[in-house]
């Protein structure tokens, strides 16, 4: 009788301890880190690093990026589906949650299951670039280019399962050409060999390629979406779609996420602080500049934020399973 009152004094004491930290979250001496699945320097860690700085006064505490790069996000994914779920890890990632499900035949996580959707960040276009020596000036010389050089094209990535990945498989599928994938931590290294001239193609997010292509420092041919866009650098780019790729259309989005089991009063605390730091002047500003568009819809909204992911897990799957490629 004795033992037994003693363990629900200690089950009371470790409740009331749990529920007063989600009270106080965030506790003035504490910091919380943002992983960023990717290399530093890419596009996901500019994000990233520009939201760390919006989420500073609304959260009232310093927020810092932790980069845990490799496999195509699911190394930093996993590091943060696996943390104390106290909402001092996040993640933020990007399209790659919704394609490592159909990618990786073993996945140490659950996208659905492991994490706590705490709303999305942006949508971002992707543009196709080349290394600067390439000869072709334009979508048509650089697809007669493509066609004379089969068997010798190398085309970076950020592994199995990143946006540049998943751009490229839909590249080569629609080219009908097949080209040696050269994977990297992410598109930071990539862009780096890009420039020099070490791997011949990339397809990678605007929040990257922005700068490089108004620096003349890389070669850019299409957007991956749609509509054309109206950021100055990038708006003489057709899109694929019509430069001949029919209905290729691909846009990234980031969201936000914290290890399942974070308490429900910590997820309204991130969300209504991440609510703030989407309607910052300078966030904005420096999103837009570098061709993303920050999210104003009901996605904003973490239940809203997990439906559109379940949506896109089918969508990429479909597309996934259809070319069959796979990782162990
Ligand atoms: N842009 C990369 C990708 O292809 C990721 C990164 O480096 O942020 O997914």
């Amino acid at each position: 009788m004795k033992k037994m009152l003693k363990l629900a004094l200690i089950a009371a004491a470790a409740a009331t301890a749990f529920g007063a930290s989600a009270q106080e979250f965030p506790a003035k001496d504490k910091t919380v880190t943002i992983v960023v699945p990717f290399a530093a320097g890419g596009p996901t860690d500019r994000v990233a690093r520009d939201l760390a700085e919006a989420l500073r006064k609304p959260l009232g505490v310093s927020v810092v990026v932790d980069n845990t790069a490799g496999a195509g996000s699911s190394i930093g994914a996993a590091r943060v589906a696996r943390a104390t779920p106290d909402g001092y890890t996040l993640l933020l990632n990007h399209i790659g949650m919704s394609t490592m499900p159909a990618l990786y035949r073993k996945l140490s996580f659950s996208v659905p299951n492991d994490f706590e959707y705490l709303g999305m960040v942006n949508d971002v276009p992707m543009t196709l670039i080349a290394r600067p020596t390439m000869p072709a000036n334009n979508m048509k010389e650089l697809t007669t280019w493509i066609g004379q050089n089969k068997g010798k094209i190398n085309l970076g990535n950020a592994g199995l399962g990143a946006a540049s990945h998943l751009c490229g498989l839909m590249f080569q599928d629609a080219m009908k050409v097949e080209m040696t994938t050269v994977p990297y931590k992410g598109t930071a290294p990539a862009i780096t060999d890009l420039i020099g001239g070490q791997i011949d193609l990339l397809c990678d997010q605007t929040t990257n390629t922005t700068p490089q292509i108004e620096g003349k420092k890389v070669k850019a041919y299409a957007v991956t979406t749609s509509q054309r866009l109206t950021t100055p650098a990038l708006k003489d780019l057709p899109t694929l779609a019509e430069s001949g790729l029919k209905d290729f259309n691909v846009s990234i989005w980031h969201g936000l996420y914290a290890p399942k089991g974070t308490p429900a009063a910590v997820v309204t605390k991130i969300n209504d602080a991440l609510k703030v730091a989407l309607k910052d002047a300078d966030f904005i500003k420096k999103q837009e500049g570098l061709g993303a568009v920050v999210i104003t819809d009901k996605r904003i909204e973490p239940a809203e934020h997990k439906k559109f992911v379940a949506a896109e897990i089918e969508k990429w799957g479909a597309v996934i399973k259809a070319a069959g490629t796979f990782a162990d």
